[in-house]
């Protein structure tokens, strides 16, 4: 790199012309050897001058074939690599500004590419896991989100909800409302829960919260509060009632995260057949509203 950054006054805009110069110049020794030998001792025969010169001319002009083809293919990925759009504010590139040539082109759109892919993988990433219609984690989201948290954190309460007759809202006042009320729902739970909470769309109509820290009567509350501003302030209705939901709770302490969500899950179900518009809890399988 020092010995390219040292050269770069020479053909600062081609790598070819450079290393051809370099060639030249390296290629002309034997020759300036010979005169500056023939020329002090006074033995210089010209036959052999001339013949020494026309090799060195021949020699450069192969040199000068030689690296322009060898180079072709390097100029082509430099080419192809200008092509792609430049993101603005990337990092990690060594400004080569006093070298405008293949080298700098390439080095540059080597860091350009990167850059352009390590967006492209960030976007993916987040589409990965987040939910497209509410905007908030995915299944996938939450799953990666709670197995990530720190060891002190891995203790709280599950909470599978989802919502009463809600295909109801579908068929009777279509798709849209649909869409709407689990929108409005997402947001719900996100502002009614605590930071260090997690809400993310289970799938369908049903949502899952995991209440860090808490114990079930906690977590029950907190549902309590949600479903409680549900009816003063509906996100929809049903035959003129506020939409509702229903709910299972299941506690976790770091260990079988797969078993306390299935639990959850089941007191969900108990909370149906009970009735529906209420909140169940893994351990008795009890109405807790
Ligand atoms: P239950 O009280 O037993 O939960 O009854 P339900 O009607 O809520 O449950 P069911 O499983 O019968 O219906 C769920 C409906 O949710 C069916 C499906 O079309 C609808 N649904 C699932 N995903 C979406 C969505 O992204 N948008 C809309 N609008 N509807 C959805
Ligand atoms: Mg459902
Ligand atoms: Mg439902």
């Amino acid at each position: 790199m020092k010995f390219y950054l040292a050269t770069s006054f020479i053909f600062p805009r081609s790598l070819r012309m450079r290393i051809f110069f370099l060639c030249f110049v390296a290629t002309h020794v034997p020759l300036l050897t010979y005169t500056v030998w023939g020329l002090t001792t006074g033995r210089i025969a010209a036959a052999a001058f001339w013949l020494l010169l026309t090799a060195t001319a021949v020699g450069t002009v192969l040199a000068l074939l030689g690296i322009g083809a060898l180079l072709a293919p390097i100029e082509k990925l430099a080419d192809a690599l200008d092509t792609q759009d430049e993101e603005e504010g990337g990092e990690g590139a060594v400004d080569l500004s006093r070298a405008q040539d293949l080298i700098q082109r390439l080095y540059n759109g080597v860091h350009r590419a990167r850059r352009s892919t390590d967006k492209t993988i960030r976007d993916l990433d987040v589409a990965a896991n987040e939910d497209m219609l509410t905007g908030i984690l995915n299944r996938r989201g939450f799953m990666k989100k709670v197995n990530a948290l720190p060891a002190s954190q891995r203790h709280g309460c599950f909470a599978i909800l989802d919502i009463d007759h809600f295909k109801r809202v579908n068929d009777e006042m279509g798709h849209d409302e649909g869409d709407r009320v689990l929108r409005a729902l997402a947001g719900r739970l996100s502002e009614q829960t605590r930071r260090a909470d997690i809400v993310a769309r289970w799938g369908g109509e049903e949502f899952v919260v995991f209440f860090n820290g808490v114990i079930e009567t906690e977590a029950c509350w907190a549902l309590e509060r949600i479903a409680w501003r549900m009816q003063g302030d509906p996100i929809g209705r049903i035959d003129d009632r506020p939409i509702t939901f229903s709910g299972g709770v299941c506690r976790w302490v770091e260990g079988d995260l797969t078993g306390s969500l299935t639990h959850a899950d089941e007191a969900l179900y108990e909370a149906k057949r009970n009735g529906r518009d209420q909140v169940c809890t893994a351990v008795a399988l009890t109405p807790a509203r």
